[in-house]
Order: C-alpha cells, then structure tokens, then sequence
C-alpha cells in the first residue's frame, strides 16, 4: 500500500499499522459525502468501524448503549478526522417501531438521504445448554442481534433507497452458519440474521441500489470474545482493524488496482477469508 495512505492513518496507528498491507488503494476521501449508521458504536468492532470510516470522511451516526462510550468514540473522530459524527444513545432491547420511525426522521431532516448501515450491536446472551436456557434472556438476545435489526432497517428503507448506493452490513458469526452446542439464542439469532440479510439482498437486487451482506469477523479482540473466551490470551486474535479493509471496501468497492468495481449482492463474506469470496460482476 501506498505510503501517503499510511500516513494519512498516522492518527490512527492501529488501523494505519493495517493498512500497510492492504490490497485495495482507498483514497483519503473514499466516502465523502457519505452518511453511515454503525450500531455498537462505542466498542469493538463497531468503534473500529466508526472511526475508519470517518477517517475516510464519512459522517457516521455513532448508535449504541451507552452514552459514555459513544461520547469517547465521538470525541476521537471530531479531533482526528475533522468529521462530526452525531450520537444516538439507544437500548435496542427497547427499539420498537415507533422509536425506529422516529430515528428515520432525524436522519431524514439531518441528512436526506442515508449510504449504509452496519449492524454490530449484539448481546452474546448466556452460554449453555438448550434445555436449560433461561427464557427471558432467549427474548433480550433474539430482540438485540434480529428484531431490531429488522425495525430499523424497515425504518429506514426509503432513505437508504434514496442513496445512488446503500450498503446494509449484518455482522454475523461463524455459529450463525453452523450450529454449535452451548451457544443458544446467540446461534439462533445470528441465523435469523442470516437469514433477513438474505431476504433483503434478494428483494433489492433488481433495483441495484442497496447491496446487502453478512459479514462474519471471526475470532476478534474484543469484548465480547473475552466474555466468550474469558481463558483465552487476547494477543493471540487479530484486532477490529485487521478487519476494516473489508468493511471499508464494502461501503466503497474499487479492485486492487483503483478501478471502480460492483460485488454481487447477498453475499456471505468471512473476514478470515473474504479475498477469494467475493465476486466481482
Ligand atoms: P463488543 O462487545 O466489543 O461490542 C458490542 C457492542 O454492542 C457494544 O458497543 C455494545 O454496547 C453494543 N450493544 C450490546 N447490547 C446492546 C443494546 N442492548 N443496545 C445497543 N447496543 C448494544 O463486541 P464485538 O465488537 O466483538 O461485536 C461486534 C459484532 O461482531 C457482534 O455482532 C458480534 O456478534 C460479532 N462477532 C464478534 C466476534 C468476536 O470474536 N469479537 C466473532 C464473531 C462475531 P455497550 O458497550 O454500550 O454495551
């Protein structure tokens, strides 16, 4: 990679440290213009993704639980990308529809139109077996990882519509595509997650203006795997940014040589493997 790209990552060394290896030459400006909602926004990889794709000047709608966080995350873009994200602080175990529609509202008075929205926010819920998973935390993760992604994407349907080209990005697990035992309503949800993304690349695929896919990170320093993985040495697990090549070439797809490219919607993309599974029209 070209090293006035790296440099222009220098306030970011993590992801700058990435991207001395990338395939794919981004210019600095890659998604100007473009407005972009990240849910989890304040941590792990929806932090990471945030901040990348404000580094590459995006506006970014920073959603998520907790306030502090997503104050931090803000904080970090407006003094190093000089972009202005804008915070939504919002429990998706209480997202209905009607909050959703008035989320839609703002970002249509605020923006107009909306580009892309990657879903990352997600409960891992309790690990264990079936017959002995408590119901109550069934209905939070299943209302987290899939039914909030549904509202808002119907929230925001027509605004993504509206873009000459929206991106949907559901971030799903390796227990989404093959069931494991122990890891209850997590699995469940991320195949009804799935299982929407599909449904939602098949019904807009003629249109052509939103390209939907799912994103599985696999094994990734953060959070949530160290809940999953509390033995395991985090140094041994690649960071959020070893994945941004990926989300950011999703967003705004161009080939290893610069030229401007399209991928087939409805794709099923693995991190680990992603170069040899995407195929471009
Ligand atoms: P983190 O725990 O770092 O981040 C999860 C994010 O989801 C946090 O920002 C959290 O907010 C947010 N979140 C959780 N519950 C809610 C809620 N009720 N309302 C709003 N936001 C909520 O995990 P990762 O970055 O690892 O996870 C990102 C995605 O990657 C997830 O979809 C996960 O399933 C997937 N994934 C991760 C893997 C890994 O190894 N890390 C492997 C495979 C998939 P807060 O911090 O404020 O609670």
């Amino acid at each position: 990679m070209s090293q006035s790209l790296v440099e222009h990552l220098s306030h970011y060394p993590e992801l700058a440290a990435e991207a001395a290896h990338w395939q794919h030459p981004f210019a600095p400006n890659a998604l100007a213009g473009k407005t972009i909602l990240v849910t989890g926004a304040g941590d792990g990889l929806g932090a990471a993704t945030a901040k990348t794709y404000a580094s590459f000047g995006a506006t970014v709608i920073l959603l998520g639980r907790t306030r502090s966080k997503l104050e931090a995350v803000n904080d970090w873009i407006s003094a190093n990308t000089g972009q202005q994200p804008v915070i939504v602080p919002c429990d998706l175990e209480s997202l209905d529809a009607a909050t959703a529609d008035t989320l839609a509202e703002s970002i249509s008075d605020a923006f107009g139109t909306l580009d892309g929205i990657v879903h990352h926010a997600s409960r891992l819920g309790p690990r264990g077996p079936l017959a002995h998973y408590p119901a109550d935390e069934w209905q939070r993760v299943m209302q987290i990882n899939v039914n909030s992604v549904f509202l808002l994407n119907h929230a925001l349907f027509n605004l993504l519509d509206a873009s000459p080209r929206a991106c949907v990005i559901h971030t799903s697990s390796s227990v989404g595509r093959t069931g494991r035992a122990y890891w209850g309503a997590y699995a469940a949800s991320k195949f009804a997650l799935e299982g929407l993304s599909q449904v939602l690349a098949d019904e807009t695929e003629v249109a052509g203006r939103i390209k939907v896919f799912s994103v599985n990170p696999g094994g990734t320093r953060t959070a949530m795997r160290k809940q999953a993985y509390p033995l395991e040495d985090p140094k041994t697990l690649p960071t959020p940014e070893a994945h941004m090549e990926l989300y950011l070439l999703l967003q705004t797809p161009i080939s290893s040589d610069g030229a401007a490219v399209e991928f087939v919607t409805g794709q099923q993309l693995d991190c680990r493997d992603w170069q040899g599974r995407i195929q471009q029209l």
